[in-house]
């Protein structure tokens, strides 16, 4: 499949890596909105939100309980950070590997539209 998430998944394309185990991996965005953003991505693919079953549910459990891991290793946890997945057209989804943005660094707006 040519999916740039499963190829940095994979260590095909090289990332900035912030955490990684078996199921999970986290790397800082190529294009950061803010002064921390960091991404975390199941190494399963699965093109969105709209694409989980309850077949996933230990995996996507599993990211989202890491994100205070991955939000210490990025220095945001105590200050605070959003965490958001576009999805689809509307969305403002780019990249179809379901995907977490991890942002803060910074006092983000308020408003989230
Ligand atoms: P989306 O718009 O799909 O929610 O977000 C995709 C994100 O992936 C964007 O913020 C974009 O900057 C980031 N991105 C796209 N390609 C790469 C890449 O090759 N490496 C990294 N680290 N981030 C990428
Ligand atoms: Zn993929």
């Amino acid at each position: 499949m040519n999916c740039i998430f499963c190829k940095i998944a994979g260590g095909e394309i090289p990332s900035n890596k912030i955490y990684e185990d078996d199921k999970i991996i986290a790397f800082y965005d190529i294009n950061p909105v803010a002064p921390k953003h960091g991404l975390v991505i199941p190494k399963l693919h699965r093109a969105s939100l709209n694409d989980l079953s309850e077949q996933d549910a230990d995996i996507i459990s599993h990211l989202m309980i890491k994100i205070e891991h991955i939000a210490y290793l990025m220095g945001i946890k105590e200050s605070g950070y959003r965490v958001i997945s576009n999805c689809g057209d509307d969305g403002g989804q780019e990249v179809p590997h379901i995907h977490f943005h991890i942002i803060g660094g910074k006092k983000l707006s308020a408003k989230i539209v």
